[in-house]
């Protein structure tokens, strides 16, 4: 037999990897393949998630984040050597030689050296304090840096700068980004997406300035302490700047070799990865196909797919460009841009455009402007369910549908059949998940061979291994065939646990699991995601009173429950206090007055009878909850998806017209539901007779007086759907009254999903109002008495979470005191109206 030939792979990342896993799976590596392989890789990692990267600042580490599987680098004829570089490659000579001295001959040579982050050419960006966006290493250098840092400032409003900026934001550190573009993510995104973009991140505390250029670091002392930007007299304050501006191939070697690169670099490859260079080749982010880098992982993928062919002999397969359709989760906001996003490749096309400004939702679909109205493109901020089907119009995978319109308005009954017949009609070839190329006749194929959930179809096909994007699209597959074949369809809560919601409620209370680490462990797969880790703290919340930052907990938690505050536009927090059934003493009310004053906070009465106290820093929170706490206020949770308040009249008290006691109810149902964790926030009220002045029935238990006790409705809901309440149960006497709401709430928290309020929850309730009344007032089902008993657990472990904060140091090192925290913050503006200070608009900002 001959001896391998040798195989030396130049980066170690995404691609790289993914390469050699494509030579492994043809054979080609291994103990009887006709190749060995000399891996070098510049990190002192293995290849890992560069995508999740930012997970990393939230709790994931290196190890987490690796691609490489268990023995996967005892495969024989595989050596890795980590923590070099390649410096040079001889292609005469067939060799390469690495940082650290060594020297490899090749008989191929695969350059996988990706990209290095843009910095634009401007002073100071050596200062200490300066960091780019691109590896674990720099994470972790951020993350350091930021721990003494109060603000920072992001160059670049594209896919890398959002994403940096949550980075810091997650860090504690208040965030600028500033965009030279007119627009955040110019690439992707229209002028009116990017902007229901910016206002969904504003909200969140992250300023953003579109259409300016930084043009110089501030340094004092030795590091950074701002950003000069072209047309604004003053600097950007900051105490780091994370440049994020785009990312140029990595070439050097190639270029070094006398390899062919491009004008604006990147080396030149063919159809099949190879370069000007005999049997040398590049795929990913170094490659340049057809004049175009491409920045995202998928075509890299495609590359190294195509390479692994070309190298077992192969000639067939070609790598002939990649759609760039991508969706993201940027700062908690979903973006998607597909096909011909902006209409250019297409002369002549149309857009549909929907949009919601007050909901945070865009979407346009770009249209041939010929006889055909193919369906070319479009973009989608907030809402994206029609992403899937999008995408498949867009590539021709799918006839578009007659009523194109009907992919972008709101969900409407008849819509479905308007889109046409869905994922139904998904030819076998169509790409479902273009990571990896897999189409849905592949995943067709797996599910009928036994693939009985998104997990093993990933397992089985590598489909939604990657981005993630096509997830919903895998579901639907599933549920066809299962539907097709006659098999009840399961609602699990996500690909990580194979449970309903309800039932991982269950095993959580019943075993008693304290950590999102030990339930995955003995009840689920993988890291866990944006579905299942907010649901799960939401059951630990709702089945413990411990302390809902403790530990991992706080990870899972929600922005506002970081700090125990509602974060505002501004990026300030407001102080909300609970006041039980509104009722106060002058002292208490002193006292909110005084601290307002001394904090300088905008106070405010709200409509569920409390006071806000607004215009709080992150590190003045511990002092003015010190003052509140010692005056005998407590938490009013307006933060958690908790109980918020009991509202109330004045009821016999002091009302004519009062027929029962409405404040003293209010107030003992406020303090036997205070804390307690939701799928959402509850809303409460009590009104002491018929007329009803607290509105009870808009909440989600609203008590009405009556001659012979309480009548009880339950499911009601303000806001954006307003829902009346239904009536639940009649003239009630006050002990059965609180039994049922027990009951009513316990049921509720353990079936609803998460962040479906109780009026959601209900209308989907099968059986509807007899079904509740049955379970709750009956209790048909005999969980009454275990419900009750839930609650009585809760009631007895609750205990104030600012309390239990400041009387632990470890705690309160969360709201740390930050490095000039007694100088106002520049980027905070401030206008005086009708006495009290708020945050300047921004025609109002100098
Ligand atoms: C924060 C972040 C978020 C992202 N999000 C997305 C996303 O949502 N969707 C998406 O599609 N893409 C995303 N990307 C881009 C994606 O990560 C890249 O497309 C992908 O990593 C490219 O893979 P690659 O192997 O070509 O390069 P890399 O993964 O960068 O690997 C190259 C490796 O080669 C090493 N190297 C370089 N030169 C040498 C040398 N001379 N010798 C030895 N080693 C060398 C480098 O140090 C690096 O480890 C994101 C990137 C970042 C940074
Ligand atoms: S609801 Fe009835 S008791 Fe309460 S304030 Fe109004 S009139 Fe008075």
């Amino acid at each position: 037999m001959a001896a391998a030939r040798t195989l030396v792979l130049a980066g170690y990342g995404m691609v790289g990897h993914r390469f050699l896993e494509a030579m492994v799976g043809r054979g080609q590596l291994g103990p009887d393949g006709p190749w060995r392989a000399v891996v070098v890789g510049e990190e002192p990692y293995a290849a890992y998630d560069r995508v999740s990267l930012s997970s990393y600042v939230d709790g994931l580490g290196a190890d987490d984040l690796s691609l490489v599987g268990p023995g996967f680098h005892d495969t024989p004829g595989l050596v890795v050597h980590l923590d070099d570089r390649v410096d040079a490659v001889d292609t005469a000579a067939r060799r390469v030689t690495t940082a650290q001295g060594r020297v490899v001959g090749y008989d191929a040579l695969v350059l996988a050296t990706g990209s290095v982050p843009f910095v634009p050419a401007i002073p100071g960006t050596d200062t200490p304090g300066v960091f780019v966006y691109r590896t674990i290493d720099d994470l972790e250098a951020i993350r350091m840096w930021a721990a003494g840092c109060r603000s920072g400032v992001v160059v670049g409003g594209g896919l890398l700068g959002l994403e940096a900026a949550n980075a810091l934001r997650i860090l504690g550190v208040q965030a600028t980004v500033v965009e030279f573009a007119p627009r955040l993510m110019p690439v992707q995104l229209d002028e009116g997406a990017a902007a229901v973009l910016q206002d969904r991140i504003e909200a969140l505390g992250i300023t953003v300035h579109t259409g300016c250029a930084a043009s110089g670091v501030r340094a004092e002392g030795g590091q950074v302490v701002g950003l000069d930007v072209d047309g604004r007299d003053e600097p950007i304050q900051a105490d780091l700047v994370v440049f994020a501006a785009g990312i140029r191939p990595r070439d050097d070697l190639a270029r070094s070799a006398g390899l062919d690169v491009g004008e604006r670099g990147g080396v030149v490859v063919d159809d099949g990865c190879a370069t000007s260079a005999p049997d040398v080749y590049a795929i990913g982010e170094c490659a340049l196909h057809r004049g175009r880098v491409y920045g995202l992982v998928a075509p890299g993928y495609q590359m190294a797919d195509v390479l692994a062919g070309r190298l077992s002999g192969r000639d067939d397969v070609a790598f002939t460009g990649a759609d760039t359709s991508t969706k993201l989760k940027l700062l908690g906001v979903d973006v998607a841009s597909v096909g011909d996003a902006h209409g250019t490749r297409t002369e002549g096309s149309r857009a549909l455009v929907y949009t919601d400004p007050l909901a945070g939702d865009y979407r346009k679909v770009v249209v041939s402007n010929d006889g055909s109205r193919r369906v070319v493109g479009g973009i989608l901020v907030g809402d994206l369910s029609a992403y899937p089907l999008l995408v498949q119009y867009a590539r021709g995978t799918l006839e578009t549908p007659e009523r194109i319109d009907a992919l972008i308005a709101p969900a409407s009954p008849g819509a479905d059949a308007a889109t046409g017949a869905g994922v139904a009609a998904l030819p076998p070839g169509a790409v479902v998940c273009s990571c990896n190329t897999v189409d849905a006749g592949t995943i067709r194929a797996a599910i009928q061979d036994g693939a009985d959930d998104v997990g093993g179809i990933k397992a089985g096909t590598r489909a939604g291994t990657t981005c993630g994007s096509c997830l919903p699209l895998l579901a639907d597959l599933l549920d066809d065939e299962h539907r097709k074949a006659g098999v009840a369809v399961r609602r699990t809560l996500c690909e990580h646990f194979d449970h309903t919601r309800q039932e991982l409620f269950d095993i959580v209370r019943v075993k008693r699991i304290r950590s999102f680490a030990a339930l995955l462990a003995e009840h689920g797969r993988g890291r866990g995601c944006e579905i299942c880790k907010p649901a799960v703290a939401s059951m630990f919340a709702s089945t413990a009173s411990g302390y809902i930052l403790d530990g991992e907990q706080s990870t899972l938690q929600d922005t506002n429950d970081h700090f125990l505050a509602n974060l505002q536009r501004d990026g300030t927090y407001s102080v909300v206090p609970r006041v039980p059934g509104g009722e106060i003493t002058p002292d208490g009310l002193i006292v909110l007055g005084q601290v307002a004053q001394e904090f300088d906070l905008y106070t405010k009465i709200t409509g569920a009878q409390r006071v806000d106290l607004f215009g709080a820093r992150v590190d003045q929170l511990p002092a003015i909850w010190t003052r509140l706490v010692d005056a005998g206020f407590e938490s009013g949770h307006a933060y958690g998806k908790a109980l918020r308040t009991v509202k109330s009249c004045v009821g016999t008290t002091w009302c004519r017209y009062g027929v029962q006691d409405a404040v003293g109810l209010a107030i003992r149902l406020e303090l036997r539901y205070r804390g307690l964790r939701a799928p959402h926030k509850i809303k409460s009220a009590v009104s002491g007779c018929a007329r009803e002045c607290a509105e009870a029935q808009g909440k989600d238990v609203g008590v009405i007086a009556t001659e012979r006790g309480w009548n009880l409705h339950v499911a009601g809901n303000g806001g954006m759907t307003p829902q009346h309440a239904v009536l639940l149960a009649t003239d009630l006497d006050t002990e059965t009254l609180v039994r049922h709401i027990d009951a009513f709430l316990m049921y509720y928290i353990r079936t609803a999903d998460r962040l479906e309020r109780t009026a959601s929850w209900f209308n989907k309730l099968e059986g509807g109002i007899d079904h509740l009344r049955a379970v709750v007032v009956d209790d048909s089902l005999g969980l009454v008495d275990e419900l009750v008993a839930d609650m009585e657990r809760h009631v007895a472990g609750y205990e104030c979470e600012w309390k239990a904060t400041l009387a632990d140091p470890e705690r309160l090192a969360r709201f740390r005191v930050f490095v000039n925290a007694d100088e106002p913050d520049p980027s905070l503006v401030y206008v005086r109206e009708r006495g009290q200070r708020r945050p300047a608009f921004p025609h109002e900002r100098p």
